[in-house]
């Protein structure tokens, strides 16, 4: 079923139809819409619940006889086909039987990814999506070390009959980790454990659990050089994951490839995604890249034991100069990634999370010019020389941060297992 509404552009004027795909979340909970006005420039932000699109600002009943309204298909959590994104349609055209499922399946996933996308929605709908505010609310406390608040705040969100006093600092994070593991297995679909987390992430815990206390304490001090996992996750990590998470409807259209165990997004064709503006996306992927950049060595080093049974013994050769994980963590993010991409099982997990070039144009401004249209970005990735571009969309931005965050929280959950276990 589908329901429609207007909007207008409070700068310009323009006219938006919006075509609602009234799936299985609307009433449930209210869902962005953000997208930029096609001729002024305008982000247009809007929610959207079972009480229609908030806040109203247009009574719009179009007549047969009307001009074409530019249109676009909305939908919380699936991607939009071309044929309904910033389209002119005439009245007829309007109103004519539109179903993301259905133009879905013409090509760009099959319906086995479709449903398997599906079983993934509704999860984290009752596991996750009621308590995406709780890392972000619980963090001043935590910050703190306020027990008291910590607790009280637990029992507000969870039910009071199973809840006890947290009183230590130790159950205090033990109870914050908790949560972004749960988190972390919500927003992890079927597709990407079986790509990601199973051949190159769950190794790595496993290894941690399995190794004794000693061995973990030499771990942790090797990668505590050139500064200490527990700082990163505090000051870094947790503000960001707690961020992303309150946010996280924003990306959840673009979450399908990684159900579907896929990577870039042009391979599927060209798909929309309305629920996220341009700017929002970027901020989050240049933010994600630093997060993750000086928390790489916990997923680095773990990998090098694994693999070389060293914590300082690299896999790639070309890390030369580089002769440890210490060192490893001194080098700026785009050298780290120049070198883990030469060597296969990094540049499979990095899967374009760690984009130099998309990070550089975030970084400065003007550096990302974003067409509506075919919602295509230009990466002017070198503020001295406009001629360097790298172009992606904005689709596959999306994608990349929902990546960027599932690696955040991996190696925040290791580095928590490390120093909790070198205790
Ligand atoms: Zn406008």
């Amino acid at each position: 079923m589908v329901q429609r509404g207007y909007v207008r552009c409070p700068i310009c004027d323009k006219i938006y139809q919006l075509k609602i795909q009234m799936d299985q979340n609307v009433g449930i909970f209210e869902w962005p819409i953000s997208f930029e006005c096609i001729e002024c420039g305008e982000i247009l932000t809007y929610k959207y619940s079972n009480k229609g699109i908030w806040p109203k600002d247009i009574d719009y009943k179009p007549n047969v006889d009307d001009d074409p309204v530019t249109t676009i298909g909305y939908s919380s959590s699936l991607p939009i086909t071309d044929e309904v994104y910033m389209k002119d349609l005439s009245y007829a055209e309007s109103i004519a039987f539109f179903s993301l499922f259905i133009n879905l399946q013409r090509g760009f996933f099959t319906s086995e990814e479709i449903n398997a996308f599906d079983a993934f929605l509704k999860q984290m709908q009752v596991n996750l999506l009621p308590y995406r505010s709780v890392l972000k609310e619980l963090l001043p406390f935590l910050k703190k070390g306020n027990l008291a608040a910590f607790s009280k705040k637990m029992a507000l969100y969870f039910d009071e009959k199973e809840y006890k006093p947290i009183d230590s600092h130790q159950l205090m994070f033990d109870a914050y980790f908790e949560l972004i593991e749960m988190s972390y297995i919500n927003l992890a679909p079927q597709g990407y454990v079986n790509r990601i987390g199973k051949p190159i992430y769950l190794p790595l815990l496993d290894y941690v659990e399995k190794t004794s206390v000693e061995e973990v304490r030499s771990i942790k001090d090797a990668l505590d050089e050139n500064g200490k996992i527990s700082v990163w996750y505090k000051e870094e990590a947790f503000p960001y994951i707690s961020e992303l998470l309150t946010n996280i409807q924003k990306l959840i259209p673009a979450m399908i490839y990684a159900s579907a165990g896929v990577g870039m997004t042009q391979h599927r064709g060209d798909l929309k995604i309305v629920t996220v503006s341009c700017n929002d996306a970027t901020t989050y992927y240049k933010d994600g890249y630093e997060v993750l950049a000086h928390g790489l060595k916990v997923i680095v080093g773990l990998n090098n034991l694994v693999e070389n049974g060293d914590v300082n013994i690299f896999t790639n050769p070309i890390l030369g100069d580089v002769d440890s994980i210490g060192m490893f963590a001194k080098k700026s993010g785009g050298k780290m990634i120049e070198h883990l991409n030469a060597y296969q099982t990094m540049s499979t997990y990095f899967d374009g999370a760690m984009n130099n070039k998309v990070r550089n144009a975030a970084s400065h401004s003007g550096g990302v010019v974003y067409d509506t249209a075919t919602q295509k970005i230009k990466c002017l990735y070198d503020k001295n020389d406009d001629t360097k571009v790298y172009e992606t969309t904005l689709m596959d931005i999306c994608r990349l941060c929902h990546v960027q965050f599932l690696h955040i929280m991996e190696a925040a959950i290791l580095a928590y297992k490390i120093v909790s276990k070198a205790k």
